[in-house]
């Protein structure tokens, strides 16, 4: 199998703005396996770099032929960039889906009726800018980036300007003390849940957390996103959150996310499938799995302006699989 790549710039419709900074470009990288692609997105908080990426992938060995052999092929891909790890992962994916003609939610048993609706991001801003936003978005599900000193304000207003579905992040941005005084606040709003209150390696913090809202009888679910990267982190968690998201960029690739999800689900934990800033290739890889989770937060193809592929659509919040074989994406051939 041939692997090459494709850097490529996401411009961002509105600056995106979360608690570990703002941005108005992404710059990513298309990977592909012959006919296969997935793609690598630069996080900064992530500190992946479109440069890092490249030098991984240019340091990747010869994969082999044999693409039913999956995990022979993922087990070559050398330590390094969860990106383009998982880039590799989804691009033998859609070989194998193309190899079989036959889209990935086919292959998996899967019925794609049975995607739950998708959120829209409000980036973090001042607190009547994102009033405002949530209000002329009109989607029926918002997911609500948190992590500064105004965090109450902009939910009690956003609140006030919407019957939407309201879903908090705060990215890492509390301390626990920090958590554990504006959590009970924030439940007053109606929130489905909060994610990612506590720092990225505060495992023993969501122990604690758990405990103390229990004793204050605070019910607003929790749930972890960057502290769960792998499956052996959702076992980890198990018994302290209520929920963990989980996205491609972190199990490096859709494999290893699929063991995420059944980790999850044995330990009653709910699943959200989320995504970074990415284009089709991206979210439509991991939409796949989509009908395994609770709830959808695959938004990136709606913040970016120059998709260069074709892939899940949206009607609103519900969104759609292309049922061609592989991840189904198709180039946008630029006029
Ligand atoms: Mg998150």
């Amino acid at each position: 199998m041939k692997l090459s790549w494709e850097p490529i710039t996401l411009d961002l419709r509105t600056t995106f703005r979360v608690a570990h900074g703002a941005s108005d470009q992404r710059h990513n990288v298309l990977v592909y396996l012959d006919d296969g692609v997935g793609e690598a997105a630069a996080v900064p908080y992530y500190g992946e770099t479109q440069e890092g990426i490249i030098e991984y992938l240019k340091s990747v060995p010869d994969l082999g032929d044999d693409l039913f052999d999956m995990d022979a092929i993922l087990d070559k891909r050398p330590a390094g960039s969860r990106a383009a790890r998982s880039a590799i992962d989804e691009a033998l994916h859609d070989l194998w889906g193309k190899k079989l003609n036959q889209p990935l939610y086919k292959l998996f048993g899967l019925n794609p009726q049975n995607i739950p609706l998708t959120s829209f991001t409000i980036g973090m801003d001042e607190p009547h800018v994102m009033a405002e936003q949530a209000k002329a978005s009109g989607h029926p599900i918002l997911k609500i980036k948190l992590g500064g000193e105004e965090d109450e304000a902009r939910v009690k207003a956003i609140r006030g300007a919407t019957n939407s579905k309201l879903r908090v992040d705060a990215n890492a941005g509390w301390s626990r003390e920090r958590a554990l005084q504006i959590i009970p606040r924030l439940a007053e709003y109606d929130l489905e849940f909060i994610e990612q209150p506590l720092a990225v390696d505060d495992v023993d913090g969501y122990f604690w957390l758990k405990k103390k809202l229990l004793a204050q009888k605070v019910h607003v679910p929790i749930f972890a996103d960057e502290t769960a990267k792998t499956s052996h982190d959702v076992a980890k968690l198990a018994g302290a959150i209520d929920g963990v998201v989980v996205k491609t960029m972190k199990s490096e690739g859709i494999r290893e996310m699929m063991r995420m999800i059944h980790t999850a689900r044995a330990h009653d934990m709910r699943i959200m499938l989320s995504c970074m800033v990415e284009s089709s290739v991206g979210v439509t890889a991991a939409a796949h799995l989509a009908p395994l989770c609770d709830y959808a937060d695959l938004d990136g193809p709606l913040l970016i302006k120059n998709d260069p592929y074709r892939g899940v659509t949206y009607d609103g919040a519900k969104m759609l699989l292309p049922s061609s074989a592989g991840i189904g994406v198709e180039r946008i051939k630029s006029s």
